[in-house]
Parts: C-alpha cells; sequence; structure tokens
C-alpha cells in the first residue's frame, strides 16, 4: 500500500505585478510517498508571521500524525487533521495548513490513477468557462485604469473583475462618487457585452447605505456582481442589501469551512456567488463539500485562483466539475508563481478556461524554482 513518506512545507516570496510589485508569500506543500509519488498543494497564509505558523501545523503537528498513513485515504486523512486542531483550529490557519496537505494527497491521488483531478470529481460538469482577468485597479487617474481594464479584452479576456482599494496610485475604493465615475466611464469603453465584476474587498470600509447606494448606482451600468461590499462578518448589513437590493451579492472567499458557508446560506441567506479557495477551505476536500452546498441551495460558486498555479489548477479542475461555476479568474499580468514554478502555465484559449488533462493537478512543478524563491 502506498504511505505517506514526507510531507514539506515551503514558504515562499515573490513581488508580483498584479499587486504593484508588492512581495507577496504563500506556503507550497510538498508530500511523497512511499512509493516516490509526489504530490504539491498550497497553503495561502500570505502573511509571513502566518507562513511559519502553517509551516510549524504542518511539521509539528500533521508530519507525525500522518506519516506512514495510507496516502489515498484522503477523507480519513481529512479528518483526522480536523480532529487533530479541534482546539485551536476550525478556522484560520490551521484550515489552510490542511489545505496543503489534502490538495497534494489528490494531486497524489490522480497521479497514481493517471488521471485528472475532475475525473476524479465525478468528471467535467462544464466544458469550459468564462475566462476572467482579475486585476486589482491601481494605476493614477481614471483613463488610465480605464485603458488597461480595456486592453484586458483586447487581449482576448471576455470577463474582468477588478479589486478596489488596492495598492498603488489609483484612488478608486474610496470616494463613491469617483468609484461610480470609473463604472460609467469603463462601461462606455468597453460596450454593453463585456462582464464587469466590481471586487470592493478589504480595503473599503462602507456603511450599508453607502454600500447599498454605491451598488445601486452601479447598477445603471449594469455590473455583474458587488462582491465583498461589506465586512465579510457584517451579517446584518448583508441581509438588509439583500432585502432593499436586487444586486447579486457576492462574497465568501474569508470563510474557511464547510460549517461558515453553511451558516451563511442557511441562516444569512445573502449571497449568491460564494467565493471558495481551495487553498484555504481545507483543500479540495473542502471545496467539494462548500460545492455540494451551493448545490442544495441553488448557489454560485467562483473558485479563488489567484495565487499560484498549484491553486489556479486546483481551482480549475473543482470548477469545471462543478455545476454551480460560472467564470475563472487568472491573474492578467505574467508573475514567476504562474509562469515559471510550473512548466506550462495555465491560460486562456480566446477568452475562455478550458481543462487541463495531465494526471493528478494536471501540472508539472519545477522544483528548483520552487526552492529559488523559498523564504
Ligand atoms: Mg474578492
Amino acid at each position: 500500500m502506498t504511505r505517506i513518506a514526507r510531507i514539506e512545507p515551503i514558504a515562499i516570496a515573490y513581488p508580483d505585478p498584479n499587486d504593484f510589485g508588492t512581495i507577496r508569500r504563500t506556503v507550497l506543500v510538498r508530500v511523497e510517498t512511499s512509493d516516490g509519488v509526489v504530490g504539491w498543494g498550497e497553503a495561502i497564509a500570505m502573511w509571513p508571521e502566518a507562513c511559519k505558523a502553517v509551516c510549524t501545523i504542518i511539521t509539528e503537528g500533521f508530519l507525525p500524525l500522518l506519516a506512514g498513513k495510507p496516502a489515498d485515504d484522503i477523507d480519513g486523512n481529512w479528518e483526522a487533521m480536523r480532529r487533530h486542531v479541534f482546539w485551536y483550529g476550525e478556522g484560520g490557519i490551521a484550515s489552510m495548513a490542511i489545505s496543503g496537505i489534502d490538495m497534494a494527497l489528490w494531486d497524489i491521488r490522480g497521479k497514481v490513477a493517471g488521471k485528472p483531478l475532475y475525473a476524479l470529481l465525478g468528471g467535467l460538469k462544464q466544458d469550459r468557462l468564462l475566462a476572467n482577468a482579475s486585476a486589482h485597479v491601481n494605476k493614477k487617474g481614471e483613463a488610465a485604469c480605464v485603458a488597461e481594464v480595456v486592453g484586458f479584452f483586447e487581449a482576448g479576456f471576455r470577463s474582468c473583475k477588478l479589486g478596489f482599494a488596492k495598492k498603488g496610485e489609483s484612488n478608486i475604493g474610496g470616494d463613491p462618487d469617483t468609484d461610480v465615475s470609473f463604472i460609467r466611464a469603463l462601461r462606455g469603453a468597453l460596450g454593453d457585452a463585456a462582464e464587469i465584476l466590481v471586487d470592493i474587498g478589504n480595503g473599503v470600509r462602507w456603511d450599508v447605505e453607502t454600500s447599498i447606494s454605491v451598488g445601486r448606482r452601479m447598477q445603471e451600468y449594469r455590473i455583474g456582481w458587488y462582491e465583498e461590499p461589506l465586512y465579510p462578518t457584517d451579517d446584518a448589513g448583508y441581509m438588509r442589501m439583500r432585502a432593499e437590493t436586487t444586486l447579486t451579492l457576492a462574497s465568501g472567499e474569508r470563510e474557511f469551512t464547510e460549517a461558515g458557508y453553511r451558516r451563511q446560506m442557511e441562516f444569512v441567506k445573502a449571497v449568491d456567488v460564494y467565493g471558495v479557495d481551495p487553498a484555504r477551505v481545507e483543500g479540495i476536500t473542502g471545496f467539494r463539500r462548500v460545492d455540494a452546498l451551493c448545490t442544495l441551495h441553488g448557489k454560485k460558486i467562483n473558485a479563488h485562483a489567484w495565487s499560484t498555479g498549484i491553486t489556479t489548477a486546483a481551482s480549475l479542475h473543482c470548477s469545471l466539475a462543478s455545476p454551480n461555476a460560472i467564470i475563472f479568474e487568472y491573474k492578467p499580468f505574467p508573475v514567476v508563481v504562474q509562469d515559471v514554478i510550473v512548466a506550462e502555465k495555465l491560460w486562456h484559449r480566446d477568452g475562455w478556461a478550458y481543462p487541463v488533462t495531465g494526471p493528478g493537478l494536471g501540472i508539472e512543478v519545477i522544483e528548483a524554482e520552487v526552492r529559488r524563491i523559498a523564504a
């Protein structure tokens, strides 16, 4: 029987042109079996101290727990990790650490079976997904910000998701009039067919009234969805937005567990599109459980893929194996963790995201390049 022999977390750091050159961090997880099969996963911890904590949980907690266990018992290993962290887990850094190992075990399962991950997840539910340029609005002045997004569409994208109040020279994500003006100008430049998704996010702290009023004004320019206009745990605020607007609301990328999403779907009942990150939500296993909840409640899902090619691959398989995904996000600018640490960059064709068909995650991780950016 193939057993888990080694588990190694590798923290990495790199400058990201998609985030105004900011140094971004994450933890990759390399799992090796007793017969030498290697799988890769990611725990998207991002902050330096969180990356350290994830590495510690994996090496001091999960490695002794899982060493020698059957690699193919993914459910058993996932349950063992969850039970191990019961006191400090149920979300947070522990969920990210679980994610990295679970993702790698699915990669191994696919490599052993000689099948792509989507085939292990019940097969393709969709042949392709609309390719979305997921970008931060960070250039100086409205004209430059509009021109940049127009460039994404000229390069073949059919959809864009625009993060507000990010690092850079833009003043988008503060003054409502400025933000609405930007969306108005962008709609004018792109024409009616282009999909514009607005991601307000953590950099903006509007009250509910402002969020509602800005959302309504942007609706005049036919935005597709309105993401995280309030802090993710502001349940009352989201319930008010649901009751008082017809906006398509997106949230969820900062949830960690199936229980968290269930609470949203069964009690808050405000969100239409749930963001889910397989490098955060307790792996492929966790993603699948949340996706099943979305099916049950008739909700849409959007995989967060905004980190390395490893998470992008996991998200792509999970999205195409789901009946609930509607777009697929790509970072529009070249970055080492998408272009260099994997042998073949995952990229859209003619504005569509298609499946990758190699075994497991379907990517070849270039280990020397990973170690070159180890932090
Ligand atoms: Mg977001």
